[in-house]
C-alpha cells in the first residue's frame, strides 16, 4: 500500500460533493496531510505546493467514499438463512469478513455501519482495521441482533437444540432486552441492531408480522441503550412495527417498507432516517429461483419492493432521510455488488442521481454520527474519496465498475483502484 505524501492534488474531474450542490466542472481538490484543504473550481484554487502528488482524473468524477448503511461482514454469500449461524465456525466467518471488509473497501466504500453480525466479529474487524492490520471501511459496530423469542430470527426448532447462539440475543419481556443491551454494552458495539417486525423471507413471521418484539421490549431496548451512549436500529416492515419503534425512541429504521401517513410523521418529527435496503428485493425476485427461494417468498418480496419503493420516494419527497445499504451477503446480492443499490434507486425507483449520491456519502456518514469527518467533499474533512473514469451522474452504474475506478482514498492514502495497482504493484481485490 502507498504511503500518502504530505500533499496530493486531483485536477480536472467533476467534483459531486456529496452535500448535493451542483457539479463541479474542472474541478480541483487539494489534499494536505489526509484532510481535504481545497475542494471547487480550478479557477479559485490555492497555488499548489511544489512536489505535491498529482492524480489528473480528466474525463473523471471525484466524490466522497461510499458509505454502506446496513452492512453485514459476516455474512457469506448464503443461500439458506440458516446456514449465517451453522455452517461454518465463528473462526472462519471471521476471515470470511475479513476478506469482505477489504472487497467493501476496493469497491469504493470507505465507511460502513454494521447491520448485525455473527458474535462480536465485527467489533474486532473494526478494531483490526483501525489499527492497520486489514484494509476495510470505517465500521460502525452492532455485533448480535436482539429477537423476541419466536419471532424472525429465532429459526431453529428447539428439537435441534442449538439455538441461535452466535447471530441473535433472544429475549423475552423488557427485563430480558435490557439484559441483552447491557451484554451488547459489555461486546463494545456501538448500534443495537434489533427485529421489531417480520420479513417476507420468513413464511412464520411475514413482511406484515408485527410483533416480532413488543412495544415494551423495544423501549427497554431504547432506554438502556441511550443511557450507554449507544444508537437503536430495528429491522421494521409491517406499519404497526415502524410505529412502535418511532414511539419507543429508535435512532434510525431499516427498510421502513410499509409507511402511512402517520408513520410518516412520526418518522419526520424527529427526522429518523431510513435504510430501505431495497436492491436485495429485486435480487430476490430475479435470481431468488435459481437457489431455491419459494413462490410465496418471492411473491412477498415483490409485495416489499413495491411497498418500500413507494415509500422511500414518500419519505424524501417530504424531506426525510434516506441511507444506502443493501443487506449484501445472500447468494442473490453477493458482497462486491454494493453500488448496485445505488443504480436501483436511480433505475427503478426514479431518483435524482446526484441525490443518491448524497443518501449514499452524507447521510450515511450522518447515520453513523461522523458528519463532520467524512461524508462530504468540503475543506477540513478527512480525504475520504472515491475518483472514477466517468460521469457518474450521467451514468451511476459506472460505480458497480472497480475497474472504473481510479483512486479509493481514506485520509489521504490510496487504498484501491488503479492507482494503488500502478504505484505499488498490489491492489486490495
Ligand atoms: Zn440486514
Amino acid at each position: 500500500m502507498e504511503e500518502s505524501p504530505d500533499v496530493t492534488v486531483v485536477t480536472h474531474a467533476t467534483l459531486v460533493d456529496g452535500a448535493g450542490g451542483p457539479a463541479v466542472p474542472d474541478a480541483v481538490v487539494l489534499i494536505e496531510r489526509g484532510r481535504i484543504a481545497y475542494a471547487g473550481p480550478a479557477a479559485g484554487a490555492p497555488a499548489l505546493p511544489p512536489g505535491a502528488r498529482r492524480i489528473d482524473a480528466r474525463g473523471g468524477t471525484v466524490m466522497p467514499g461510499l458509505v454502506e448503511a446496513h452492512y453485514h461482514a459476516t455474512y457469506f454469500n448464503v443461500a439458506q438463512l440458516e446456514d449465517l449461524d451453522i455452517k461454518y465456525p465463528v473462526e472462519y466467518v471471521t476471515l470470511l469478513a475479513a476478506a469482505n471488509a477489504r472487497l467493501a473497501l476496493a469497491c469504493g466504500y470507505t465507511a460502513a455501519r454494521s447491520g448485525g453480525s455473527l458474535f462480536n466479529v465485527d467489533v474486532w474487524l473494526k478494531k483490526a482495521i483501525e489499527n492497520g492490520l486489514i484494509p476495510g471501511p470505517r465500521l460502525a459496530a452492532s455485533g448480535r441482533e436482539i429477537c423476541g423469542v419466536g419471532g424472525l430470527m429465532d429459526w431453529n426448532p428447539d428439537y435441534r437444540k442449538v439455538g441461535m447462539e452466535g447471530l441473535v440475543l433472544l429475549v423475552n419481556g423488557a427485563d430480558e432486552a435490557r439484559a441483552a443491551v447491557r451484554k451488547l454494552v459489555k461486546d463494545g458495539v456501538e448500534w443495537v441492531k434489533t427485529y421489531p417486525t417480520g420479513d417476507a423471507a420468513s413464511p412464520d413471521a411475514n413482511d406484515h408480522h408485527t410483533l416480532c418484539m413488543t412495544f415494551d421490549e423495544m423501549h427497554a431496548v431504547v432506554a438502556t441503550a441511550h443511557n450507554h451512549k449507544m444508537k437503536v436500529t430495528g429491522h421494521c416492515r409491517a406499519t404497526e412495527g415502524i410505529k412502535n419503534a418511532l414511539r419507543a425512541g429508535y435512532d434510525t429504521l431499516e427498510h421502513g417498507t410499509f409507511m402511512d401517513s402517520e408513520a410518516l410523521d412520526l418518522l419526520l418529527a424527529r427526522d429518523v432516517p431510513v435504510v430501505p435496503a431495497l436492491y436485495f428485493e429485486l435480487a430476490s425476485i430475479e435470481r431468488g429461483k435459481e437457489f431455491g427461494l419459494p413462490q410465496a417468498v418471492i411473491d412477498g418480496h415483490q409485495e416489499t419492493l413495491e411497498g418500500g419503493v413507494e415509500s422511500a420516494r414518500r419519505i424524501l419527497k417530504a424531506g426525510g432521510r434516506l441511507g444506502m445499504g443493501g443487506d449484501f451477503g445472500f447468494a442473490w446480492n453477493p458482497h462486491g455488488d454494493y453500488a448496485r443499490e445505488l443504480t436501483f434507486f436511480v433505475k427503478h425507483a426514479g431518483l435524482d442521481p446526484k441525490q443518491v449520491i448524497s443518501c449514499a456519502t452524507k447521510t450515511g456518514a450522518e447515520i453513523m454520527g461522523r458528519a463532520d469527518e467524512f461524508g462530504t467533499v468540503a475543506a477540513g474533512k478527512l480525504a475520504d474519496l472515491l475518483i472514477v473514469d466517468g460521469d457518474v451522474l450521467a451514468d451511476i452504474s459506472i460505480l458497480e465498475d472497480r475497474a472504473r475506478f481510479l483512486a479509493v482514498m481514506q485520509g489521504g492514502a490510496i487504498k484501491a483502484g488503479r492507482l494503488a495497482h500502478a504505484a505499488t504493484g498490489d491492489d486490495v481485490r
